[in-house]
């Protein structure tokens, strides 16, 4: 028995059959039912997305000898000469391999004939952007006055090389590109009648690859059961392809962030060892960046490509619960100029792994008051980071400006914002102690919520007694002690004290002598405003243009750097 490829095999072959296209399939099923039909329709879309499908399963319905209307019989003699090709009366035109004026016009020569077997005679001319001016011409007269008995349809890649002459006299639909949930769960139900085996995570794999065309999905797919002798899993789909598989992705982008960089450059060894692609590497790892980033907006998003691949939107929705959104950011950031950068590196293999090194060096070091570390292998452990960072804004020839040594009985790390006092605290024994005096730091480097930050950036501390810490919060700021900010940031003082404590926040005018993060900033920002108001009018430079031009220095542009 000779194999017929997936893509012929599953031509659908009625409208229920065709995969999306749903705002088509409307106008062309109530058309036909009501029998009011336009003689000129025009298919506009990408390759694979079901033009001529369509356009075929219109010349069945308008032909079927039980009569026309949307459902075709499938069975009469018509319908079954349609679906096999061989039909009279469906006149298939490849426009690319016959564009010229002589063509044309012994194909419409043959218009004013009746239909021999059919009630219409259907002109079906593909690719038909690619006729000659001569040949517009001559069409264009059909067009204008056609027989009652003929159909035409046009299906083109590129509707806007038709002259609007052309254009105006056709019913114009443009077919969409299909998701990959629509293309995954398309090969997932013929690969269940197929009773193949199959990976989920594969068909994503093929779906994403196909770019919208359920016809390269279908073709992939056929490479994929051959390559994989009869099943379809992610890994040699993944080969096949060059890709790197989801798990791959997931344990990169947890050392990245758990500043691993042995498991990281093992990762990128494994690749290259697997014959992978780098740039399409790089262009993964883009879309699991942004697709945590994503998460962490809306958290409850519906992912439409991913929607049958819980596991993988799992693994994500983890990632993105644990990573700051400030993290996911500038890792993507580092991607994208990686991939702008790959082919100037010596090899992309190279290429690649400076920009995982990048990407460890330039990230902000977090606070980890759990202690635990976000990867998928539960036993890995956070690798402990003795070298000195950068902040990410600095410039990577700029001497490093702050240099911690870090041990590993103190995993003590830099909060993600520059906090005003940088003083270690270890939250790895249970020594740690709050009071007046460091109760700022503490909380600068607290993990909160928006409304709990909001709480500990303008409440002052007043005691920590029994297990109890009182703060004081202005009047009229009152509202932010609400009981959810409250109680966040009860459990964030726990963890990082390592014992249960009690919050009380209690109404005061804040004192002189305790100040809270928000009066502290307010401070500070008033103090460097006042640096670079004296900054810029010491200036020699600036006095030389004053005197020279009689220049006049406006205040209010005076901005600390
Ligand atoms: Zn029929």
């Amino acid at each position: 028995m000779s194999y017929l490829v997936l893509a012929r095999k599953w031509r659908p072959k009625t409208f229920s059959e065709v995969i999306g296209q749903q705002h088509v399939l409307r106008a062309l099923i109530n058309g036909l039912d009501q029998d009011r039909l336009h003689h000129a329709f025009l298919f506009a879309g990408t390759r694979g997305v079901g033009k001529t499908t369509l356009a075929r399963i219109l010349a069945k319905s308008l032909n079927c000898e039980k009569g026309v209307s949307s459902t075709p019989c499938g069975e009469c003699q018509s319908c079954q000469e349609v679906d096999s090709g061989r039909f009279v009366d469906l006149i298939e035109v490849d426009a690319a391999s016959r564009t010229g004026i002589d063509d044309m016009r012994e194909l419409l020569n043959n218009v004013q004939y009746t239909p021999s077997r059919g009630r219409y005679k259907v002109y079906l001319i593909d690719e038909v952007h690619m006729l000659s001016t001569s040949s517009f011409n001559a069409l264009l007269k059909t067009l204008e006055e056609p027989p009652p008995h003929v159909k035409f349809l046009f299906a083109t890649t590129d509707p806007q090389k038709l002259p609007v002459t052309i254009l105006s006299r056709c019913l114009q639909f443009n077919l969409r590109r299909l998701d990959i949930a629509q293309i995954s769960g398309h090969l997932a139900n013929i690969l269940q009648q197929e009773n193949i085996e199959f990976e989920i995570e594969a068909l994503t794999e093929i779906a994403r690859s196909a770019d919208g065309s359920m016809r390269d999905a279908l073709s992939l797919l056929d490479q994929a059961i051959s390559f994989g002798a009869g099943s379809v899993t992610s890994e040699n789909v993944h080969e096949m392809l060059g890709s790197i598989s989801q798990q791959q992705l997931h344990t990169l982008v947890s050392a990245l962030f758990n500043q691993d960089a042995q498991t990281a450059l093992q990762q990128s060894a494994e690749l290259s060892a697997q014959g992978r692609d780098f740039k399409k590497t790089l262009d993964e790892l883009l879309i699991t960046l942004q697709r945590i980033a994503t998460l962490q907006l809306v958290p409850n998003l519906e992912e439409s490509d991913s929607a049958t691949d819980n596991s993988n939107h799992d693994q994500l929705s983890l990632l993105s619960q644990q990573i700051p959104a400030e993290t996911i950011q500038l890792l993507y950031q580092i991607a994208l100029h990686g991939k702008r950068d790959l082919p100037y590196a010596a090899d992309p293999k190279s290429g690649f792994d400076m920009t995982l090194l990048r990407m460890l060096s330039f990230q902000p070091m977090q606070v980890d008051t759990n202690n635990t570390a976000i990867t998928p292998n539960a036993d890995a452990k956070p690798q402990v980071v003795a070298k000195p960072k950068l902040e990410p804004q600095q410039s990577y020839s700029e001497p490093v400006a702050k240099q911690q040594q870090i041990s590993e009985s103190t995993p003590v790390v830099e909060p993600i914002k520059t906090a005003p006092k940088p003083a270690a605290i270890s939250n790895s024994t249970s020594t740690t102690q709050i009071n007046s005096a460091n109760w700022l730091d503490v909380t600068a480097r607290l993990k909160l919520t928006a409304f709990s930050r909001q709480l500990a950036d303008n409440a002052a501390f007043i005691a920590l007694e029994d297990k109890t810490i009182s703060l004081a919060i202005a009047p009229e700021l009152a509202h932010l002690a609400n009981d959810k900010a409250i109680s966040r940031l009860q459990s964030a003082l726990s963890t990082t004290l390592q014992y249960d404590v009690k919050l009380r926040v209690q109404q005061d005018e804040i004192q002189q002598s305790s100040s809270t993060l928000a009066t502290e900033r307010a401070e500070q920002s008033k103090l460097s405003q006042k640096n670079a108001k004296d900054a810029i009018h010491n200036d020699p430079a600036v006095a030389a243009l004053k005197n020279a031009f009689n220049a006049e220095i406006i205040e209010s542009t005076i901005k600390p750097i």
